[in-house]
């Protein structure tokens, strides 16, 4: 072992089992030590505070020490920060399961799409592989147009479509759009089906809006996720101990310690803060 790392005067604990999960927003502002709002790193030749090197992120630099743990830059394990987005943002590893979380649930009211009677949706939640129980779920659910309504068992007339759903599974009867992805874009479009009404005139039944199609910004989005109970959560493959549906959004950004991203030295004066740099784009 390295000479160096053979003492640390930070609590360390013992690894009993190991869970992988998503870190909810308030988990990243509980592992945090500092609110990061500025873009710049120094302030008078020294580490702003609340910068992105902020002096309690640990320190890159012999001469400085930690403002967390006291510690020098041997010592100092580094210590997360977190950032405050301004709005939600789509996470670019998540968005393909977002948008099938989103094809499975109500827009409306956030229940799963499938009638609970259906033989498909039971079988479904048998399997106990989540990955491959939500890819089942979705099967049963994709193309579903209206909450809880049965397709197969011959579903109630057109008009009666609000009441039916109320009365027999608990759904909101709400008309569902049909949700695609570009890019990072996910765009929702409804289908506007026209009846006659008793005046025979041409009536457009849009139950939910009367835009045709919208883009979904990610708030729209984590509100719907957000609403998904933890019961949904576990059927749809979350465990919602580790992680829910609307984690997958950004709220919250981890701020990674110094030592984590140290400043390649160029030359006597200049620093190569790449990460940093990136930042500021
Ligand atoms: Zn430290
Ligand atoms: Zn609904």
């Amino acid at each position: 072992m390295d000479v160096r790392f053979q003492h640390s005067p930070c609590d360390v604990s013992k690894v009993k089992s190991v869970q992988f999960g998503i870190l909810s927003p308030e988990e990243i502002r509980q592992i945090s030590v500092a609110l990061i709002e500025h873009g710049e790193t120094t302030e008078k030749g020294k580490p702003k505070v609340g910068g992105l090197s902020d002096p309690r992120l640990g320190t890159t630099e012999r001469k400085l020490k930690c403002e967390t743990c006291m510690a020098s830059m041997a010592e100092c394990p580094g210590h997360f920060g977190h950032l405050e987005l301004a709005k939600p943002m789509f996470h670019i590893g998540f968005i393909k399961t977002v948008l099938t979380i989103l094809r499975c649930v109500c827009f409306n009211c956030s229940k799963i799409l499938a009638n609970k009677d259906d033989i498909r949706f039971k079988q479904a939640l048998k399997i106990r592989n989540p990955k491959n129980r939500l890819r089942r779920i979705y099967d049963v659910c994709k193309g579903k147009r209206i909450c809880y309504i049965t397709d197969e068992t011959g579903g109630p007339e057109e008009e009666d479509v609000i009441e039916f759903a109320k009365k027999k599974k608990g759904g909101c009867g709400a008309q569902q759009p049909n949700i695609t992805i570009d890019g990072m874009k996910i765009i929702a479009e409804y289908k506007i089906s026209k009846k006659k009404n008793d005046n025979n005139q041409e009536q457009q039944i849009n139950l939910e809006n009367t835009e045709k199609k919208q883009l979904l910004t990610a708030e729209k989005v984590l509100n719907v996720l957000k609403r998904i109970t933890n019961e949904d959560s576990q059927r749809l493959g979350f465990n919602p101990e580790y992680v829910r549906p609307d984690w997958m959004i950004l709220q919250t950004l981890p701020i990674p310690p110094l030592a984590t991203r140290p400043a390649v030295m160029m030359n006597t004066s200049n620093k190569s803060e790449s990460l940093r740099e990136g930042w500021k784009l």
